[in-house]
């Protein structure tokens, strides 16, 4: 046998176990990450040396300080990010999870991402532990708005997006460096891992915490775990299958062997 056909040999187990694991469980919480977006032209938010940070530094832009003290430098940020989620469409990956949830067989869907393709390509129970893109919230009186606001004052070079009712400085609800995650989704979440059955990590590296560590909460209880990411985890170790691809591709395959060909 060839190392070729060893390796395709080794994959293809791992998709059929991580279809019968999918199959068979009564309770599964998938959590996602920039991984799953970077295919539909989404720059990696929050890790340090890749995607947006190679032109921004996180310290010096995302962060709460720099939205108080020089909201420019933040919404020079935020222009380029919104240029490239407003381009974004959902990808295979996105819509497989969405076919997933439907058929019935994913329970909750927990993400870091904040660019709300997920709910585009269909998924309705979410918790975006990292805020999202879609919304605004002043920093005087607190009024929340759709993002359009924000879109429509970024048309202006140099302008701040601000608030019909009191003139402050809109906040997309994103958590950025230096905020806590809301507490109540991050609790909602926790609870979500701990009754899970079947873990499922998609496009996440787990590196930011607290999220990397909330499959601990399921994996300590007895839950299963499937990694599928395009590099190692530190969570490699403690799972089922691990699978290491491109999740654009891996996702639909794997969705298609669980619900299609009856695992
Ligand atoms: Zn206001």
């Amino acid at each position: 046998m060839t190392v070729g056909s060893a390796t395709t040999e080794r994959t293809e187990h791992a998709y059929r176990q991580a279809a019968r694991l999918i199959f068979t469980s009564h309770y599964t919480v998938a959590l996602t990450g920039a991984g799953i977006s970077t295919p539909s032209g989404i720059p990696d938010f929050r890790t340090p040396g890749s995607g947006l940070w190679e032109r921004y530094d996180p310290a010096a832009a995302a962060s709460l300080t720099t939205f108080r003290y020089s909201p420019h430098q933040f919404y020079e940020w935020v222009r380029t990010l919104m240029g490239e989620w407003i381009a974004a469409e959902p990808n295979p990956a996105h819509r497989a999870l969405a076919e997933l949830e439907s058929a019935g067989r994913l329970q909750c869907l927990v993400t870091q991402n904040i660019d709300g393709l997920h709910q585009r390509a269909g998924s309705r129970r979410i918790l975006c532990l990292h805020g999202t893109l879609d919304s605004a919230t002043c920093g005087s009186c607190y009024r929340q708005t759709g993002s359009e606001e924000v879109l429509t004052a970024l048309r202006t070079p140099g302008a701040l997006p601000r608030c019909v009712r009191c003139g402050g400085v809109l906040k997309p609800d994103v958590i950025l460096f230096g905020e806590q995650l809301p507490r109540a989704t991050l609790d909602a979440a926790r609870r979500e891992f701990r009754r899970a059955e079947l873990i499922l990590v998609a496009g996440s590296s787990l590196e930011v915490v607290p999220a990397a560590s909330l499959p601990l909460e399921g994996i300590e209880r007895g839950a299963h775990l499937i990694v599928f990411n395009r590099i190692p985890t530190y969570l490699d170790e403690r799972a089922d299958v691990v699978l290491h691809e491109d999740v654009a591709l891996a996702l639909p395959t794997l969705v298609r062997l669980a619900l299609h060909d009856n695992a």
